[in-house]
């Protein structure tokens, strides 16, 4: 982070310092919750959590480095006291994006933010300096610290945000005030949380309310409820997708035949072509939406096709594939899952086993409510569609759907088998797989699928 003294960031926070013998000293970041994280020239942030309190480790964190500790209450160590330590972060972070000299990015939707804030990074990166979100850390703590993290010669600031509820983004947008918003998408992800997919649409749309007007709203124009949010921003609107009226486009998609999507990027200054390293046809539409940020930010057609061509995954269990040296090739998507990238992830998984016996070890889509039958039945009929060799359906009753579409679309018997759990879809490919077979392996989070990818990864 930029250096700041004690004093400074008490008075930023509000703040009272106590135990500190000298308040010029200054902190030099990086910012930290996690006291295993902490490194000389760090602030540690001290949360009361369920199981731990970060307050104990006062001491363990100054020993190992850290300048002070951000605290509810004293510790007997070098301390700034606050009220609440999650809004002094808030107010830190918030203080420190001002003074930076870097343009911010932030992207909400329902589902691939990660995916998509790798590639927004990946693509800036090859203009300027750019940090991004770790991993997830899209809520009221993890934003504030992926800010805080930015330094002098941080350009760009690409945030990922979260929402579980109206209100959740406008708050996020108010410590780090974006240039760009971006929205990907409304689905149902948190919809039992929400109320329904309008309240999804009003809680994602808050990122482009506070846009300035020398900004860009970039919304996805093949989503009606995205595109219904344009007139809730005074900034320039810029559409991405594949329909005709998009600023920033794709034509001729397709997939290679090892699954990765290929089309002709069209952006306002120019058309090249781009084959992805990464993996599923979702992901188009997550380039597009990358590109119109990069387009904005001045990068060139050019330099954006070649960027996400060279891109890969940061972020893991998403369409992570590993070739073992028996010649079996396991596509690991296990970190979650909706209709929308089970049916990309099945369309990746026939491409890449052309010639091959290909395998669909899938569980529960979660969070689907009344359509959840419909849609389980769906995907098991795709699989049959795309001549996928076998069906692995794990856990309870969303797996039998699955196997029933199949059932139902081709008489699928032997080919489909229903297992109960994690552990029993081990032991059965460990005992079938064969070399050459491809093997996908995706279900909703609360599955925890990962567990049979990382097996089968491990049993070469
Ligand atoms: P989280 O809410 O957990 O932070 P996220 O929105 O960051 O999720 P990702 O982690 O990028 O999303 O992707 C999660 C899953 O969503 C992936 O495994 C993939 O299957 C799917 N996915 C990624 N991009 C899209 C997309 N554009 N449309 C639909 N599904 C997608
Ligand atoms: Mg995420």
């Amino acid at each position: 982070m930029i250096a700041l003294s004690l004093a400074e960031i008490a008075a930023v926070v509000g703040g009272q310092t106590q135990d500190i013998p000298d308040p010029s000293v200054q902190v030099t970041g990086p910012v930290v919750r996690d006291s295993r994280e902490v490194v000389p020239g760090s602030l540690f942030a001290a949360f009361v959590g369920e199981r731990v309190d970060g307050h104990d480790f006062a001491a363990a964190v100054v020993e190992a480095g850290a300048v002070a500790v951000l605290a509810s209450r004293p510790v007997g160590e070098p301390a700034i006291v606050v009220e609440d330590v999650q809004t002094a972060l808030g107010a830190l972070a918030r203080h420190v994006v001002r003074r930076l000299g870097a343009t911010l990015v932030a992207l909400t939707g329902s589902a691939g933010k990660t995916s998509t804030k790798d590639l927004i990074a990946q693509v800036l990166r090859h203009k300027a300096p750019t940090v991004f979100t770790p991993g997830s850390l899209n809520n009221e703590i993890g934003l504030p610290l992926t800010a805080l993290s930015a330094t002098e010669e941080t350009q760009f600031l690409v945030l990922e945000m979260g929402a579980r509820g109206i209100g959740h983004i406008r708050y996020l947008t108010g410590l780090t005030p974006p240039k760009i918003g971006l929205v990907l998408n409304v689905g149902t992800a948190h919809i039992g949380e929400f109320g329904g997919r309008e309240q999804i649409a009003q809680a994602k749309g808050e990122i482009v309310e506070g846009l300035p007007e020398d900004g860009a709203a970039i919304l996805n124009a093949d989503d009606p409820l995205v595109r219904a949010m344009a007139p809730r921003t005074k900034a320039k609107v810029v559409l991405f997708g594949e329909s005709a009226e998009a600023d920033v486009r794709a034509e001729n998609v397709r997939l290679t035949d090892s699954g990765q999507p290929s089309f002709r990027l069209h952006t306002p200054s120019g058309a090249c072509d781009v084959t992805m390293r990464l993996y599923g046809e979702h992901h188009v539409s997550n380039a597009l939406a990358a590109a119109a940020v990069a387009h904005e930010l001045g990068m060139s057609a050019e330099e954006i096709a070649t960027a996400l061509s060279e891109a890969g995954t940061l972020s893991r269990w998403r369409m992570e594939v590993t070739e073992r040296p028996d010649g079996v090739t396991i596509v690991n998507d296990a970190y979650n899952a909706n209709p929308e990238s089970m049916r990309a992830a099945l369309r990746a998984l026939a491409a890449m086993g052309k010639g091959r016996r290909t395998w669909a070890v899938l569980g529960k889509m979660a969070e689907l409510g009344d359509e959840a039958l419909a849609e389980h039945d769906a995907v098991g009929r795709l699989a049959v569609r795309l001549n996928v060799s076998k069906l692995v359906a794990v856990g309870g009753i969303e797996a039998s759907w699955l196997q029933l579409g199949a059932y139902n679309e081709g008489s699928w018997g032997e080919e489909s088998v229903h297992v109960s759990d994690a552990q029993a879809a081990i032991d059965l490919l460990r005992s079938e797989l064969r070399p050459g077979d491809v093997v996908l392996v995706k279900a909703s989070r609360s599955v925890g699928l990962e567990s049979v990818a990382q097996a089968l990864v491990e049993t070469a």
